[in-house]
């Protein structure tokens, strides 16, 4: 107890001091120059040529000149041989929320705060730099200042604000008037996108599209389950994308490729883009059959250790488990790679993403898998990397600003051992990442893994999910 005691009075004494430090101390980092040379540059621009051999100067935060002479004082970066492409972008993401596990008075902060630099290194440290977040809270925008300021190591943070019918939690609309008041509160409230979910009914489900558009919100979600037997009656003007290829699903009959082709054309034709977020589903069908996958899973040291005891002793997927379920997941799990070929064949564009936060889905590594995924479903190791970097960004509306290695751009980039467009898992060989003007090296990369790791262990034992939920 005494010991618990201490250790909460040095944390709090951290945190009381290192704030201020950190963020000074990273500001005035930002303007080091960095010349990347001898690197193979993948553009990723449309006609993506390789530059090999190139000298890349960048500068406050920005790539300021390819192939120019480096000035004077600036740091070097040797790349030879290595390959450097724009950072990934994760279509498809869900944040740790602080927690209230009891009662609490007015005024009263959370009893489970979530370390901001915990969840994001996560995503840096695997060259994810920047997210979407699907369901996103007041508290996100607080996360996302501390990343600007620089006191959190972090992605680039675009916010949607979910809105779902019925008697859900969270945002609610069940008539067009509350649709478009719920798309108008969202707005103020200073979210850029609004996420559709499943249990809206038809006339509001359209009402808060139509809203949005005219607020100048652009629209992603989930198929609500009213349109199962009429699949093409949700397709809509400015129902910009599809969350989860499983949304189709719902409607299937067949399963078949035939049927992956119709559900393409009506998403075609509708100019709706789609995030299948396969990997989600390959561990939702892993969980409904067993546990093992997940138990084993190495990447599990770097969640934190609520969620671990989360995913591990209260899995509701393996808990609800049936044969049926077992049966049904798998065929999702088939046909969702038929949906991707067929939306590829029929030129429906393709965001990776991961739904990183659902269990066995870990941010940031999450993402390579999606990529390895995508490749398996049908597509080149290009155009895997395209929907992760080149079209996510015209999607959110900042390829003026991401998702290519240009001049004039954010340096948001990953430099690689290997070339991912020879075999796609040498995405994951990471050499260094540039984020927010900062330059981590694997050195780097590696010591905030571990430390990460060596800190969620020595909390587990003070984080039982079933025994703080049960308070
Ligand atoms: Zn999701």
């Amino acid at each position: 107890m005494i010991r618990n005691f201490l250790f909460t009075i040095i944390l709090i004494s951290l945190f009381l001091v290192i704030p201020f430090s950190v963020c000074a101390q990273k500001k005035s980092d930002q303007s080091v120059e960095i010349a990347i040379t001898n690197v193979n540059i993948i553009p990723m621009t449309i006609n993506n040529h390789v530059i090999y051999n190139a000298t890349v100067l960048i500068k406050d935060n920005y790539i300021q000149s390819i192939n120019n002479e480096i000035p004077d004082g600036v740091k070097i970066i040797n790349a030879k041989g290595k390959w450097l492409i724009p950072g990934l972008i994760d279509m498809h993401v869900h944040l740790p929320s602080d927690v209230n596990t009891k009662p609490k008075f007015p005024t009263e902060a959370p009893d489970i705060v979530f370390e901001v630099q915990d969840i994001m290194t996560l995503f840096v440290t695997n060259g994810v730099t920047t997210i979407f977040n699907l369901n996103a809270n007041l508290e996100s925008f607080s996360q996302r200042k501390e990343i600007q300021k620089g006191c959190v190591l972090g992605p680039r943070i675009a916010v949607a604000a979910l809105i779902d019918g019925g008697e859900g939690n969270g945002r609610r609309a069940n008539t067009p008037e509350q649709g478009r008041q719920t798309v108008r509160i969202a707005k103020a409230e200073g979210f850029e996108f609004i996420k559709l979910y499943s249990k809206l009914n038809i006339e509001t489900y359209k009402a808060i599209i139509d809203e949005a558009n005219k607020q100048g919100l652009k629209t992603v979600g989930h198929i609500p389950n009213v349109f199962q037997n009429d699949l093409k009656g949700a397709f809509v003007p400015h129902f910009d994308m599809v969350a989860h290829a499983e949304e189709f699903s719902k409607s299937a009959k067949d399963f078949n490729y035939a049927e992956a082709l119709s559900f393409a054309k009506i998403a075609k034709e509708n100019g709706t883009w789609v995030t299948p977020t396969l990997t989600a589903m390959e561990w939702i069908a892993d969980q409904t059959n067993s546990l093992e996958r997940l138990e084993s899973l190495t990447t599990l040291a770097y969640v934190h250790p609520l969620l671990q005891s989360k995913w591990l002793t209260s899995n509701s997927y393996n808990k609800n488990s049936t044969p049926e379920t077992i049966a049904y997941f798998k065929k999702l799990v088939e046909f969702q790679k038929l949906l991707v070929k067929a939306f590829k064949e029929s030129g429906v564009p393709v965001t990776a993403g991961t739904d990183a936060g659902v269990s066995g889905v870990v941010s940031g590594f999450s993402l390579h898998d999606e990529l390895v995924l995508l490749v398996e479903a049908g597509m080149t190791p290009e155009e895997a990397l395209v929907s992760a970097t080149r079209l996510p960004a015209i999607w959110l509306g900042l390829d003026s600003k991401i998702g290519t290695v240009e001049v004039g751009k954010l340096a948001d980039l990953i430099l690689l051992d290997e070339n991912p467009l020879d075999k796609i898992k040498n995405i994951s060989k990471i050499s260094g990442v540039i984020v927010n003007g900062q330059l981590i090296e694997k050195d780097k990369i590696n010591e905030m893994l571990s430390e990460l790791a060596t800190k969620n262990n020595t909390l587990k034992p003070d984080f039982d999910w079933k025994k703080m939920m049960s308070n």
